[in-house]
């Protein structure tokens, strides 16, 4: 079966071929980490997780990339956004980056996305970067103007370069337009002009010596330079949300061919956008939901609390290139979902049924939903799709517990076939985990929240029989109690 790809610079479905057989350079946006991750851009890199699991899944070794954008992300106006959180935090821009990277990648963790292979930073690339403009002005593609250095579009597309083509943007409409947050906007030949090395003013706080001035780099700069030197000057995947197809990625790529004379990728891949009341969740409208708020219940769009790993089937309901509206409703359909799948999940590896030995007349309509998973994830990745099937193999998994299917319908080794492939699909691609040993946890931690207030009111009316047999039955059952001057804990032995 081929992999199909849906890929944005054609517009088209596209036959996957990896550049070398085998294997795949996978690059991804990454956060620019002066706030909180919230909702949607989780949304997005755990898109390209289940992509990332679902390539190696099909035997390909993956160099996963994905940045950190800790420099350069400038704001509507021109203030950088790390500047912008040192300011209101009063830190160090780069304590701003590291507490930000760190709690990034606790969300991450907490939704089971694995890690990319390299997670490399923009202000860890400077050279690197200053190296790409010097290559970008040799080509003739950029101008230096009071030690800035401007990116020359209308030579980019006077020499029959592709720009605009990624975005479906007109020429013209694009030479019109200035699309950066510069505050020197006088100071490019073109609106559409975008600068790969600013002057950092006085006030500029993060600040490297280049051969034109001491300043910093432009945004964009940082996902070239950076894929260019972990996974070559082409290579197969680049990725991110669709709101960065422009500027972001119609810049990088007139980078990359104004510097070496080739695009960067041969596949781009865009996420759609996570909506919170119909409208795209977003940090500068204020339209968000944080993980935080989701799992804790402490929302005001949620009547209750989610856990992770409902959050984490809740993205898998839509197709990555559509939106996906956040609502309590659908939250509440994705957590009955979640317990209906992970309940066939169990029955699936614990029962014990007697299979047939021979072909059984349910075997062929099971193999061929299993089929249908692999032929919905090679269909662009259409994960909601491959759960459908999922969802009628789950139908006949709890009929066969129900005794509605004759376990004799089935063949064992078709039992056992969906039994590896489900494990594969729910755990592995999809990133699933079996949440309810935690749940076992936190109903313990209740119970013996309960049991050591109800001894400390034995205690306080002097009851000390209850109280004993309490600590003693406890014992029994492997756990000591601990009597401190701030109450009671508990341990196991
Ligand atoms: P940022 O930290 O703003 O650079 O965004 C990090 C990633 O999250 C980018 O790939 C964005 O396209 C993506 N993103 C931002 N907002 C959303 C959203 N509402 N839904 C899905 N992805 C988003
Ligand atoms: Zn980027």
């Amino acid at each position: 079966m081929e992999l199909i790809v849906f890929n944005s610079l054609s517009g088209e479905k596209e036959v996957f071929k990896p550049i070398h057989e085998g294997r795949i350079g996978m690059y991804v946006c990454g956060p620019t980490v002066y706030y909180d991750a919230h909702l949607g851009n989780c949304r997005t890199f755990i898109s390209f997780d289940i992509i990332f699991r679902y390539l190696m899944h099909l035997g390909y070794k993956v160099r996963y990339v994905r940045n950190i954008t800790d420099v350069g992300h400038l704001l509507d106006d021109g203030e950088d956004r790390m500047l912008k959180g040192a300011r209101l935090e009063q830190l160090e821009p780069m304590e701003v980056a590291q507490k930000y990277t760190n709690g990034f990648h606790d969300m991450m963790r907490v939704f089971n996305t694995l890690s990319p292979s390299i997670e490399p930073r923009a202000t860890g690339h400077i050279m690197e970067q200053i190296e790409m403009v010097e290559d970008i002005l040799k080509r003739g593609y950029g101008y230096i103007k009071n030690g800035s250095v401007y990116f020359d579009t209308l030579k980019f597309i006077k020499d029959k370069n592709p720009y605009g083509k990624l975005s479906g943007r007109i020429v013209e409409d694009l030479l019109a337009e200035s699309r950066d947050d510069l505050k020197n906007q006088d100071e490019k030949n073109n609106p559409s002009d975008f600068a790969l090395w600013i002057k950092a003013g006085d006030e500029h706080i993060m600040r490297w010596n280049s051969p034109w001035s001491v300043g910093f780099p432009g945004w964009h700069l940082e996902c070239s330079a950076m894929s260019t030197k972990y996974l070559g000057e082409t290579f197969d995947i680049h990725g991110g949300g669709n709101d960065l197809k422009f500027p972001h990625h119609e810049n990088e790529i007139a980078q990359n061919m104004g510097a070496c004379g080739h695009a960067p990728a041969n596949y781009w891949l865009h996420t759609n956008m996570l909506l919170l009341n119909g409208k795209k969740m977003s940090k500068s409208d204020g339209n968000t939901i944080s993980p935080e708020e989701l799992i804790t219940g402490n929302s005001v769009h949620t009547t209750k609390a989610y856990s992770p790993m409902v959050t984490r089937f809740f993205t898998l309901q839509a197709h990555y290139r559509s939106t996906l509206d956040i609502t309590d409703d659908a939250l509440k359909a994705a957590e009955k979902a979640h317990k209906r799948l992970m309940e066939s999940m169990k029955i699936l590896s614990s029962y014990k049924g007697s299979f047939s030995k021979t072909v059984g007349s349910k075997d062929e309509e099971i193999n061929n939903l299993l089929k249908q998973c692999y032929a919905d994830m090679n269909d662009d990745f259409n994960v909601p799709k491959a759960l459908g099937s999922i969802f009628e193999l789950c139908t006949i998994i709890n009929s066969v517990k129900d005794g509605h299917i004759e376990a004799s319908s089935i063949s064992e080794s078709c039992w056992m076939a969906m039994v590896k492939q489900l494990n594969a699909f729910v755990y592995d691609i999809f990133g699933l985990k079996d949440e309810s040993q935690h749940q076992d946890s936190d109903t313990i931690d209740g119970l013996m929240k309960l049991i050591i207030e109800l001894r400390k009111t034995a205690r306080e009316n002097k009851d000390w029989g209850s109280s004993d047999k309490i600590r003693d039955m406890l014992k029994e059952a492997g756990i000591l109690l601990k009597d401190g001057k701030d109450g009671t804990e508990w341990t196991r032995e």
